[in-house]
């Protein structure tokens, strides 16, 4: 499943962010998720459970914040209002994305001794 992979490329973030630390232990993460990203938070948290285990995050929580999606138009960067066509209302050019599709690591809360 898509979602498991995420979850094994953001531990192995976070081990080697623990390692160049001296990091013991992790008590949480906390990860943006934007709403395009084509991930669903539950499953997510999930996989998350599952492979957490024996890992430096066994025992993290796992915070999702989500971001929700933006556009706005490239050359006159007018913001494009949420249900609105996607579509400049100045210069009838095409929106472009500004933030939505993003999966993050924000911050890890780590234990160093
Ligand atoms: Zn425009």
């Amino acid at each position: 499943m898509h979602e498991y992979s995420i979850v094994q490329a953001l531990i192995a973030l976070v081990e080697a962010e623990a390692a160049e630390r001296g990091a013991t232990k992790v008590h949480a993460l906390r990860v943006g998720l934007g709403e395009l990203a084509g991930v669903e938070p539950s499953l997510l948290s999930t996989a998350f459970e599952t492979f957490r285990e024996r890992t430096i995050c066994a025992g993290a929580d796992l915070n999702l914040r989500r971001i929700p999606a933006q556009w706005s138009c490239p050359r006159c960067a007018l913001e494009i209002l949420r249900g609105a066509p996607l579509q400049c209302s100045g210069c009838g050019g095409p929106a472009r994305l500004v933030q939505g599709d993003e999966l993050v690591l924000e911050s890890i809360d780590l234990e160093v001794n």
